[in-house]
């Protein structure tokens, strides 16, 4: 199953791909958590990555589709994979489009997660992620059981660095421009499936669901 969700800034990809890997047992490819895992590594992709992503834009393409394309070819992505947050530009699409063919992987299908903007700004501002297995909370609509502690590990939820307001808005503001295109090069393609991220998170994955079941 060879998936890739898309949708704006807290539209609610992290948290729909944790369930979806769970039961599909793919792995979760997302260019977020691996920038964001380069930079606590220290490692020279983290450099790079970092100075990009506190401002809110994006991480230049060739630096992108050089960690996917690295990624996309170890074993376990062989019955297939999910990729969040990447392709987020025309030229990453149509890279990933000649990777995909090369490794004879084509997509199935393009999940657009699709929220109102209004509702974002909320929603990234009440994220809080564990610094220790990544896991997506919200101080409101999805808040852990404990008050800012992770219910998988005990670790004290922090809030991203780009989560604040300053730099949200500005995030928002780059991906509506990009998104586009790319939903019509998906939809062009064949690929694109609308689903309605505006309901709560469980009611979400049963449409997911319901998609997935039709592959
Ligand atoms: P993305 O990966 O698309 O940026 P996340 O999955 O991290 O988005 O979700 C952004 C924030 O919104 C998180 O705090 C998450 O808990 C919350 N969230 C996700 N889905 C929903 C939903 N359907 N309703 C309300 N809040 C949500
Ligand atoms: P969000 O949860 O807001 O959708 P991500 O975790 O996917 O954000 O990405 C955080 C930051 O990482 C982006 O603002 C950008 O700087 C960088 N990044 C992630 N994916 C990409 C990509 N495909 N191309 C360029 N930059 C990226």
């Amino acid at each position: 199953m060879n998936l890739i969700l898309m949708g704006l800034p807290g539209a609610g990809k992290g948290t729909q791909a944790e369930k979806i890997i769970e039961k599909y047992q793919i792995p979760h490819i997302s260019t977020g958590d691996m920038f964001r895992s380069a930079i606590k590594e220290g490692t020279e992709l983290g450099k790079q990555a970092k100075s990009f992503m506190d401002q809110g834009t994006l991480v230049p393409d060739e630096v992108t589709i050089g960690i996917v394309r690295e990624r996309l070819g170890k074993s376990d992505c062989d019955k297939g994979f999910l990729l969040d947050g990447f392709p987020r530009t025309l030229a990453q699409a149509e890279a990933l489009e000649k990777l995909l063919t090369e490794l004879n992987a084509p997509i199935e299908y393009v999940l657009h997660v699709d929220v109102p903007r209004d509702k974002l700004l909320g929603r990234l501002t009440g994220r809080r992620i564990c610094p220790e297995c990544g896991a997506t909370y919200h101080v409101i609509y999805n808040p852990p059981k404990v008050a800012e502690t992770c219910d998988n590990d005990g670790a004290t939820l922090i809030q991203r660095e780009d989560d604040r307001p300053e730099t949200v808005a500005k995030r928002i503001e780059v991906n509506v421009e990009q998104t586009q295109p790319l939903l019509d090069f998906y939809q062009d393609k064949g690929y694109l499936v609308t689903i309605d991220g505006d309901q709560d998170i469980d009611d979400v994955f049963e449409e997911i669901d319901q998609k997935l079941q039709t592959l």
